[in-house]
Protein backbone atom coordinates (compact mmCIF):
# COMPACT_ATOMS: atom_id res chain seq x y z
CA UNK A 1 0.00 0.00 0.00
CA UNK A 2 1.40 3.44 -0.94
CA UNK A 3 1.89 5.41 2.10
CA UNK A 4 0.51 9.15 1.78
CA UNK A 5 2.28 12.07 3.22
CA UNK A 6 2.61 12.71 7.27
CA UNK A 7 -0.72 15.16 6.45
CA UNK A 8 -2.29 15.13 3.78
CA UNK A 9 -5.89 16.55 5.05
CA UNK A 10 -6.81 18.30 7.92
CA UNK A 11 -8.65 16.94 11.23
CA UNK A 12 -12.32 19.07 9.94
CA UNK A 13 -12.17 17.36 6.48
CA UNK A 14 -10.75 13.37 8.11
CA UNK A 15 -13.84 14.13 10.67
CA UNK A 16 -16.06 15.00 7.64
CA UNK A 17 -15.65 12.24 5.56
CA UNK A 18 -15.52 9.67 8.65
CA UNK A 19 -19.46 10.81 9.53
CA UNK A 20 -20.24 10.94 6.22
CA UNK A 21 -18.94 7.23 5.71
CA UNK A 22 -20.39 6.13 8.96
CA UNK A 23 -24.05 7.33 7.91
CA UNK A 24 -24.05 5.91 4.64
CA UNK A 25 -22.63 2.09 6.98
CA UNK A 26 -25.26 2.83 9.13
CA UNK A 27 -27.78 2.84 5.89
CA UNK A 28 -27.22 -0.58 4.60
CA UNK A 29 -27.74 -2.39 7.80
CA UNK A 30 -23.52 -2.62 8.15
CA UNK A 31 -23.41 -0.28 11.31
CA UNK A 32 -26.44 -0.96 13.74
CA UNK A 33 -27.49 -0.77 17.03
CA UNK A 34 -24.25 2.02 17.88
CA UNK A 35 -22.16 -0.81 16.38
CA UNK A 36 -18.68 -0.46 13.72
CA UNK A 37 -16.31 2.05 14.41
CA UNK A 38 -13.86 4.13 11.89
CA UNK A 39 -10.59 5.84 12.06
CA UNK A 40 -8.21 8.23 10.24
CA UNK A 41 -4.53 9.16 10.54
CA UNK A 42 -4.21 12.81 10.93
CA UNK A 43 -0.45 13.02 11.76
CA UNK A 44 2.14 10.23 11.32
CA UNK A 45 4.78 11.58 13.40
CA UNK A 46 3.48 11.90 16.15
CA UNK A 47 1.09 9.51 15.74
CA UNK A 48 -2.72 11.05 15.51
CA UNK A 49 -5.68 9.24 14.65
CA UNK A 50 -9.26 10.97 14.50
CA UNK A 51 -11.32 7.73 15.23
CA UNK A 52 -15.52 7.77 16.40
CA UNK A 53 -16.69 7.82 19.82
CA UNK A 54 -18.14 5.27 21.72
CA UNK A 55 -21.09 3.88 21.85
CA UNK A 56 -22.66 6.73 19.60
CA UNK A 57 -25.40 5.85 17.09
CA UNK A 58 -23.56 5.74 13.35
CA UNK A 59 -26.68 6.75 10.89
CA UNK A 60 -26.66 10.19 13.35
CA UNK A 61 -22.88 10.35 13.57
CA UNK A 62 -21.75 14.25 13.50
CA UNK A 63 -18.33 15.40 12.57
CA UNK A 64 -18.15 17.51 15.42
CA UNK A 65 -17.96 13.98 17.51
CA UNK A 66 -15.24 12.72 15.96
CA UNK A 67 -11.96 12.61 18.47
CA UNK A 68 -8.62 12.74 17.77
CA UNK A 69 -6.58 10.17 20.22
CA UNK A 70 -2.55 9.96 20.36
CA UNK A 71 -0.33 6.07 19.73
CA UNK A 72 -1.41 5.43 23.22
CA UNK A 73 -5.49 5.67 22.48
CA UNK A 74 -5.62 8.78 24.89
CA UNK A 75 -8.09 11.43 24.07
CA UNK A 76 -6.61 14.93 22.48
CA UNK A 77 -9.86 16.53 21.79
CA UNK A 78 -11.94 18.62 24.33
CA UNK A 79 -14.76 16.38 24.39
CA UNK A 80 -15.64 14.12 27.11
CA UNK A 81 -16.19 11.67 24.97
CA UNK A 82 -14.55 7.94 25.33
CA UNK A 83 -13.27 6.97 22.07
CA UNK A 84 -14.26 3.27 20.76
CA UNK A 85 -13.45 0.20 23.11
CA UNK A 86 -11.34 -1.08 19.65
CA UNK A 87 -9.02 2.15 19.51
CA UNK A 88 -6.32 -0.30 20.30
CA UNK A 89 -7.29 -2.87 16.93
CA UNK A 90 -7.46 0.71 15.01
CA UNK A 91 -4.23 1.61 16.44
CA UNK A 92 -2.55 -2.19 15.81
CA UNK A 93 -3.57 -1.87 12.03
CA UNK A 94 -2.77 1.90 11.23
CA UNK A 95 0.86 0.36 12.82
CA UNK A 96 1.39 -2.65 11.06
CA UNK A 97 0.13 -2.15 7.58
CA UNK A 98 1.02 1.73 7.42
CA UNK A 99 -2.85 2.51 6.62
CA UNK A 100 -4.47 5.99 6.30
CA UNK A 101 -7.86 4.83 7.67
CA UNK A 102 -9.50 2.11 9.30
CA UNK A 103 -12.99 0.75 8.84
CA UNK A 104 -15.13 -1.65 11.15
CA UNK A 105 -18.31 -3.58 10.56
CA UNK A 106 -20.99 -5.28 11.67
CA UNK A 107 -23.27 -6.89 9.14
CA UNK A 108 -25.37 -9.95 8.80
CA UNK A 109 -22.87 -11.37 6.40
CA UNK A 110 -20.04 -10.93 7.84
CA UNK A 111 -20.86 -12.53 11.47
CA UNK A 112 -22.54 -15.07 9.69
CA UNK A 113 -19.58 -16.32 7.71
CA UNK A 114 -16.82 -15.52 10.63
CA UNK A 115 -18.73 -18.54 12.25
CA UNK A 116 -19.03 -20.68 9.65
CA UNK A 117 -15.58 -21.14 8.78
CA UNK A 118 -13.90 -20.31 11.80
CA UNK A 119 -12.68 -24.29 11.74
CA UNK A 120 -10.48 -23.45 8.50
CA UNK A 121 -9.20 -20.01 10.40
CA UNK A 122 -10.54 -17.87 7.72
CA UNK A 123 -12.55 -17.65 4.45
CA UNK A 124 -11.00 -18.21 0.78
CA UNK A 125 -12.77 -15.78 -1.71
CA UNK A 126 -11.69 -16.26 -5.77
CA UNK A 127 -12.73 -15.89 -8.96
CA UNK A 128 -14.61 -13.15 -8.80
CA UNK A 129 -14.89 -9.83 -10.67
CA UNK A 130 -15.56 -7.77 -7.68
CA UNK A 131 -12.01 -8.83 -6.49
CA UNK A 132 -10.49 -5.97 -8.66
CA UNK A 133 -11.65 -3.29 -6.12
CA UNK A 134 -9.58 -4.51 -3.56
CA UNK A 135 -6.15 -2.22 -4.42
CA UNK A 136 -3.36 -4.36 -6.25
CA UNK A 137 -5.76 -6.58 -7.27
CA UNK A 138 -6.01 -7.09 -11.16
CA UNK A 139 -7.77 -10.33 -12.01
CA UNK A 140 -10.74 -11.85 -10.83
CA UNK A 141 -8.73 -15.10 -10.59
CA UNK A 142 -6.97 -13.44 -7.39
CA UNK A 143 -8.11 -15.44 -3.99
CA UNK A 144 -8.38 -13.59 -1.41
CA UNK A 145 -7.63 -14.88 2.41
CA UNK A 146 -9.77 -13.39 5.08
CA UNK A 147 -8.45 -14.52 8.44
CA UNK A 148 -11.19 -15.24 11.15
CA UNK A 149 -9.66 -14.32 14.57
CA UNK A 150 -11.18 -15.45 17.44
CA UNK A 151 -13.53 -12.62 19.62
CA UNK A 152 -12.51 -11.35 23.02
CA UNK A 153 -13.43 -8.55 25.39
CA UNK A 154 -9.61 -8.58 26.15
CA UNK A 155 -8.36 -5.30 23.78
CA UNK A 156 -4.69 -6.29 24.70
CA UNK A 157 -4.75 -9.78 23.94
CA UNK A 158 -7.01 -9.46 20.81
CA UNK A 159 -4.87 -6.28 19.18
CA UNK A 160 -1.87 -9.16 19.88
CA UNK A 161 -3.67 -11.10 17.82
CA UNK A 162 -4.59 -8.97 15.45
CA UNK A 163 -0.68 -7.97 14.88
CA UNK A 164 -0.12 -11.73 14.47
CA UNK A 165 -2.40 -12.50 12.25
CA UNK A 166 -1.16 -9.45 10.10
CA UNK A 167 2.33 -10.21 10.24
CA UNK A 168 1.58 -13.28 8.97
CA UNK A 169 -0.76 -12.96 6.22
CA UNK A 170 0.74 -9.90 4.65
CA UNK A 171 -1.43 -9.79 1.53
CA UNK A 172 -4.46 -9.70 3.32
CA UNK A 173 -7.01 -6.69 2.90
CA UNK A 174 -9.23 -6.94 5.79
CA UNK A 175 -10.34 -9.85 8.41
CA UNK A 176 -13.05 -10.80 10.71
CA UNK A 177 -13.37 -11.23 14.07
CA UNK A 178 -15.35 -14.24 14.58
CA UNK A 179 -19.43 -13.77 15.43
CA UNK A 180 -18.10 -10.00 15.45
CA UNK A 181 -17.46 -8.32 12.65
CA UNK A 182 -15.23 -6.84 9.66
CA UNK A 183 -11.99 -4.69 9.44
CA UNK A 184 -10.49 -3.85 6.35
CA UNK A 185 -8.55 -0.60 5.67
CA UNK A 186 -6.74 1.78 2.69
CA UNK A 187 -4.41 4.34 2.23
CA UNK A 188 -7.32 7.04 3.07
CA UNK A 189 -11.21 7.12 4.15
CA UNK A 190 -12.15 6.62 0.23
CA UNK A 191 -9.92 3.40 -0.08
CA UNK A 192 -10.91 2.08 3.21
CA UNK A 193 -14.70 2.84 2.14
CA UNK A 194 -14.37 0.61 -1.19
CA UNK A 195 -12.52 -1.83 0.64
CA UNK A 196 -15.21 -2.49 2.95
CA UNK A 197 -17.94 -2.20 0.15
CA UNK A 198 -15.93 -5.27 -2.19
CA UNK A 199 -16.15 -7.38 1.12
CA UNK A 200 -19.04 -7.15 2.69
CA UNK A 201 -20.95 -7.44 -1.36
CA UNK A 202 -18.69 -10.41 -1.54
CA UNK A 203 -19.28 -11.95 1.53
CA UNK A 204 -22.75 -11.51 0.87
CA UNK A 205 -22.70 -13.15 -2.38
CA UNK A 206 -20.45 -16.34 -0.84
CA UNK A 207 -23.32 -16.57 1.83
CA UNK A 208 -25.72 -16.44 -0.41
CA UNK A 209 -24.57 -18.83 -2.61
CA UNK A 210 -24.11 -21.34 -0.15
CA UNK A 211 -28.16 -21.18 0.90
CA UNK A 212 -28.98 -21.25 -2.57
CA UNK A 213 -26.68 -24.79 -3.10
CA UNK A 214 -28.38 -26.03 0.39
CA UNK A 215 -31.81 -25.42 -0.89
CA UNK A 216 -31.33 -27.08 -4.42
CA UNK A 217 -30.41 -30.00 -3.40
ZN1 LIG B 1 -16.89 -4.30 16.73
Amino acid sequence: MSQRSARSESFPQIAASLSSIARSFYARGWAVGTSGNLSAVVDREPLRLAISPSGVDKGELAANQILMIDEHGRVLSEHGAKPSDESSLHLTIVRERGAGAVLHTHSIWNTVLSDLHVAEGGLAIEGYEMLKGLHGVKTHQHREWLPIIENSQDMLALAASVGDTLRKHTDAHGFLLRRHGLYAWGADPAEAKRHIEILEFLLEVVGRTLLLKRSNT
